[in-house]
């Protein structure tokens, strides 16, 4: 830590020593700071090279030291954008998916009261060719007018109309939520159950139109109620953050890491066959099991339990989920710290 020390100023050996760790660790800070912006504008801006120039600057003249405190944070802090930026377009994708259910009901609406409009054929050509949220939101708002319209004008076929009001009302309200959760969890800086749901479905929709195969691993943190008993809920929440961060590390940078709930993991694992799926999951259980991390002198270790399901030809996330999830139960009545695939 930083010498706190009042005798020692910068004239003596431990003065500079002093003002020396304290370089060290404000440059520390910058390099994150420069690192995490760098990541977050585009290359291509003049201002990304300079900021690069400068990092590199820093690193050479002086030796960082490893993050701890408000460092870890910047760096968790600047990690979480980067994340949620990643993701961007599989959210604009989900939103775009429901306004286009929206759009078709109302287009069904349009055709039991004889009163189809061109401008909701615009709206679906529209919505496919949006890029960005306020684009799509801008043909939301659209659609929601003819709703409006199509209220007044279908008096005389309230039942059916009623049946599609509920439907289009239950799109509106997911498109909602849609648009203002979050995506990354922010104990284990991975992505949510949230960011899951929006890409499972987008994945099982891609599947059926163009067979692109992934496949899922469900995993969970053997005997955890007892480990939190043993050593407490703040050690439980460091072994988290540390097992998300090693799941993480044994992958590739095309598959993804979500916090499925509590201390269970769901990894979306894109373009491989089911060996290889079984391989890489028993490359993050050994990861999970080499790791640990030291508390009141006590080595601390967890292991995991996992579960294999790879995607089939006309089956639902909620299906795919709970062969994974069933597999993954299988490991832990065989005595867990294994992985199993689903029939
Ligand atoms: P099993 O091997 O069968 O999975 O046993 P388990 O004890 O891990 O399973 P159980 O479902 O009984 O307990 C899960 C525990 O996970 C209970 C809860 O205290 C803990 N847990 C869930 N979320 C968190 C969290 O955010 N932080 C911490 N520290 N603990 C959590
Ligand atoms: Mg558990
Ligand atoms: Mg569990």
């Amino acid at each position: 830590m930083f010498n706190k020390n009042k005798d020692k100023n910068k004239d003596t050996p431990n003065g500079t020593e002093a003002s020396k760790e304290f370089n060290e660790r404000v440059s520390r800070l910058l390099v994150v700071c420069l690192d995490g912006i760098c990541q977050l504008i585009p290359q291509k801006e003049a201002l990304y090279s300079a900021l690069k120039n400068l990092g590199d600057v820093v690193r050479k003249v002086t030796r960082p030291k490893p993050l701890s405190g408000m460092g870890k944070d910047i760096e968790d802090f600047f990690k979480r954008q980067i994340l949620e930026n990643s993701f961007r377009e599989t959210k604009n994708q989900s939103v775009k998916q429901i306004v286009l259910d929206l759009t078709e009901t109302i287009q069904q609406i349009s055709s039991v009261t004889g009163d189809f409009d061109h401008k909701m054929e615009a709206s679906m050509e529209n919505i496919q060719s949006a890029s960005t949220i306020e684009d799509i939101l801008a043909v939301k708002e659209g659609v929601m007018q003819e709703i409006g319209k199509i209220r007044v004008r279908s008096q005389a076929i309230k039942s059916e109309l009623n049946e599609y009001k509920r439907t289009t009302q239950s799109l509106s309200s997911k498109l909602e939520e849609t648009e203002a959760k979050a995506l990354v969890d922010s104990l284990t800086n991975v992505l949510n159950r949230n960011a899951y749901n929006m890409k499972i479905t987008q994945m099982i929709r891609e599947f059926g139109q163009s067979k692109e195969y992934f496949c899922l691993l469900v995993l969970d943190i053997d005997h955890f109620k007892k480990f939190n008993d043993t050593y407490g809920h703040k050690a439980g929440d460091r072994v988290l953050r540390s097992v998300a961060a090693s799941v993480q590390d044994s992958l590739r940078a095309s598959d993804l890491v979500f916090r499925y709930g509590g201390e269970e993991f769901v990894v979306i694992l894109n373009g491989i066959q089911e060996d290889v799926a079984f391989k890489l999951a028993e490359k993050i259980r050994k990861g999970v099991e080499r790791e640990y991390f030291v508390d009141k002198d006590q080595k601390l270790k967890v292991t995991i339990s996992l579960g294999v399901a790879c995607v089939k030809e006309g089956e639902s996330e909620v299906e795919l989920f709970e062969r994974a999830d069933k597999a993954m139960y299988v490991a832990k009545r065989k005595g867990r710290n294994q992985v199993e695939a689903a029939e």
